[in-house]
């Protein structure tokens, strides 16, 4: 069987890879539009590349069929995947890395087992169109290529200097399918507030997303100030709820001290002037930000943030939308187009921080390389 895959990223190459690994037979071409393959992967978990997650994923995931297929492609499956290419990985409580802490490890082992297996990387190269024709695809780039099968695999929306960019989310609407709409996610948020004087504090706090009166998300970690608005990985993990629909308005409350009662505040407060409370208390940055006002008390549980609008595709480690889950079949492959599959981030399949993403990419390309026929 004569295979394109498009977009080389983590889904693409494992679907590569695993593929050729158990039909040899089988001809791999991988099309990838930027210079060079898993650009991404290096940018991963700060440099570190946090791989997978062994924690419960019944909630982690926005579709059922993702929770299906990561049932059985599950953490230990993909750790063999991972140790089969030589990627010794360690954990950080539930967090997976590579055991040299170092995403260049992961992806120097991808590169050489695509060399091993001798799977066609073509870079640099645009598809304009494919066709289906006597039963076999026609791949349209600077020539021609006749394919048995499609294997589509370009990630969403974020950060597109690292070669996911959409384009080619057009020609796959003009075949037909429904893509939902994206949206960064994973990524800083601005807020209405002024924030400038807070800029670079870290703190640890309990965040509470809140819309129309319900509370949509709770949270605790490290919340990072910018000069505009909120970051760290609470926030990211809030943001990914945001941008389910960004034009409703949320409030995000901080509680910047979640281990200290607000009664034993206000016993303090009752004893010692608010300059006092709020030096003994909170990073100096903080206590500046709050020192005008009267509900300082109030303010150090329940900080109010009105949310403007989410960073952009460039700042964001993943973008919600996609194709639809309803356009493919149980094996995802499409319902319309007999041969084709989609794997990976461009499906639209999301989850928060901590390895997840990488594992539904993984995951997912592995399902495909086993169910494709
Ligand atoms: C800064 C950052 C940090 C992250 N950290 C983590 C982390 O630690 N853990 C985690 O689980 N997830 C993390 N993620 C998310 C994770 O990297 C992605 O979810 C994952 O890479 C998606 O894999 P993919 O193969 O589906 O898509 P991508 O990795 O985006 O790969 C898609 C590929 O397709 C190519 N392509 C796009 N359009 C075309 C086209 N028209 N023609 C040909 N090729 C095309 C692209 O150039 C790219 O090579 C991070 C993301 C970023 C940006």
């Amino acid at each position: 069987m004569r295979i394109a895959v498009i977009g080389g990223g983590v889904s693409g190459i494992t679907f590569a890879i695993n593929r050729k690994r158990n039909h040899p037979e089988d001809e791999i071409f991988v099309f990838e539009h930027s210079d060079k393959i898993l650009k991404k992967v290096l940018a991963t978990g700060n440099g570190k590349c946090n791989i997978a997650n062994t924690g419960e994923i019944d909630k982690v995931y926005n579709s059922s069929i993702a929770l299906e297929i990561l049932n059985k492609y599950d953490y230990n499956y993909q750790n063999r995947f991972l140790d089969s290419l030589n990627i010794k990985t360690k954990l950080v409580g539930d967090l997976s890395y590579p055991i040299s802490e170092s995403a260049v490890t992961v992806r120097n082992a991808y590169l050489k087992e695509v060399e091993r297996l001798g799977i066609k990387v073509v870079t640099d190269t645009t598809i304009t169109d494919y066709q289906h024709r006597d039963n076999v695809y026609i791949i349209k780039v600077d020539k021609e290529y006749l394919v048995d099968r499609i294997v589509f695999a370009i990630g969403g929306k974020s950060s597109p200097k690292l070669g996911s960019d959409g384009s080619l989310f057009p020609l796959l609407k003009k075949h037909g399918y429904q893509v939902k709409e994206f949206n960064p996610a994973l990524c800083p948020i601005y807020t209405k507030e002024k924030t400038k004087i807070l800029d670079g504090t870290r703190v640890k706090a309990k965040a509470t997303l809140v819309c129309e009166d319900k509370i949509l998300f709770e949270e605790s970690g490290e919340v990072l100030f910018k000069e505009h608005g909120l970051s760290g990985i609470v926030i990211f993990n809030l943001s990914r709820i945001i941008a389910q629909n960004t034009s409703r308005k949320y409030v995000i409350l901080l509680d910047l001290l979640p281990d200290v009662d607000i009664e034993e505040l206000y016993k303090f407060s009752k004893k010692h002037d608010k300059e006092t409370l709020l030096n003994s208390y909170l990073h100096p940055n903080i206590a500046k930000y709050l020192s005008d006002r009267s509900d300082y008390v109030n303010s150090i549980k329940m900080l109010e943030f009105k949310f403007d609008k989410l960073y952009g595709f460039e700042n964001s480690q993943i973008s919600v939308g996609g194709i639809l889950l309803n356009e493919v079949n149980n094996d995802l492959m499409s319902k319309k187009e007999k041969g084709i599959y989609f794997a990976g981030e461009m499906l639209d399949v999301d989850a928060p921080c901590g390895g997840y993403n990488l594992m539904w990419a993984i995951g997912s390309a592995l399902y495909i390389s086993d169910k494709l026929k």
